[in-house]
């Protein structure tokens, strides 16, 4: 069974449904809302889950969000190491208008500290694959891969949201999973890089290949990105080529769009799940 550590953001995803975006100091009421767990990591670690991974995740919330959090996860089939900390839970606002464009808020609240690694370190030096976010402080980061390079654990790094990456973070990641956007923004990183192309795919850097995503019809792309990477992640750890894992994740990415949300429903059986995402 594939064994994969994922380090992250872990909050409350508030989804409203808007008519329009608003214009100067308007008011606009929602015509519908859903609420549910989020997080680029927390999505990638649900999704590797409903793979049939062995995930286990590392994030941060204010205390009495523990339990439902964990309740969450082991009903999704994976262990979440949970920091408690004094301040409110990170929680994003998602507003979708009528057309399917959204606009996002997110307060990051409740942060991990690179002290927090320690407690997920056997993870980490276990796991077949890390996957890294932007989303948490460097320092986070710089912890978690440093306990990976000492036990050579693969570590697959999504740079979002963008923002610049010490050398010691560039040298260290195996593969590298921007969007187009922040692929122009990495700059120069070792390992391979495949960048996401939306309804185009994706393409690795070394060869030059486009690997296409089928052609869908797309009514939510949020969190595309991070099931891409968690089925990329997953397909990796059990020994797929990059091609192959690419290929995966595409179509499991392309078919998350064409339903609302991230998450939706907790999975019954994450055989049973991977057989509904994936071909
Ligand atoms: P992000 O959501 O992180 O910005 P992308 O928009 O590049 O990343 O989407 C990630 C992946 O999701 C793509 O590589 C592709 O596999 C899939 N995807 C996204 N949008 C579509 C779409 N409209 N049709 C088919 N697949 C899509």
């Amino acid at each position: 069974m594939a064994r994969i550590a994922v380090i992250g953001l872990v909050g409350k995803s508030m989804f409203f449904e808007v008519p329009r975006f608003h214009t100067g100091g308007e008011t606009i009421h929602a015509t519908g809302l859903h609420e549910e767990w989020g997080g680029k990591g927390f999505n990638q670690a649900v999704m590797a889950a409903r793979q049939g991974a062995a995930v286990a995740f590392l994030g941060a919330v204010y205390a009495s969000d523990m339990k439902p959090l964990k309740d969450f996860c082991s009903k999704e089939g994976f262990r979440a190491v949970l920091a408690a900390k004094k301040d409110a839970t990170a929680c994003a606002a998602i507003l979708t208008d009528g057309t399917g464009e959204t606009r996002v808020t997110v307060y990051p609240g409740a942060a991990l500290s690179a002290r927090d690694v320690d407690g997920f370190a056997l993870k980490i030096a276990t796991a077949d694959i890390l996957l890294l976010n932007n989303e948490v402080p460097e320092a986070v980061n710089i912890a978690a891969l440093k306990i990976a390079v000492k036990h050579t654990v693969k570590v697959i790094f999504n740079p979002a949201p963008a923002r610049e990456l010490p050398k010691t973070i560039r040298d260290a990641v195996s593969i590298w999973t921007p969007n187009e956007f922040e692929e122009s923004a990495l700059g120069a990183v070792a390992g391979e890089v495949v960048t996401t192309l939306g309804a185009c795919g994706c393409r690795i850097r070394s060869t030059g290949e486009i690997i296409p995503a089928p052609s869908v019809r797309a009514v939510d792309t949020t969190g595309a990105g991070d099931t891409f990477n968690g089925v990329l992640a997953v397909r990796l750890a059990e020994g797929d080529t990059l091609v192959n894992a690419c290929r995966a994740a595409n179509e499991a990415a392309a078919r998350s769009t064409t339903v609302r949300y991230v998450l939706g429903v907790p999975s019954s059986g994450t055989r049973a799940w991977r057989d509904r995402t994936v071909s």
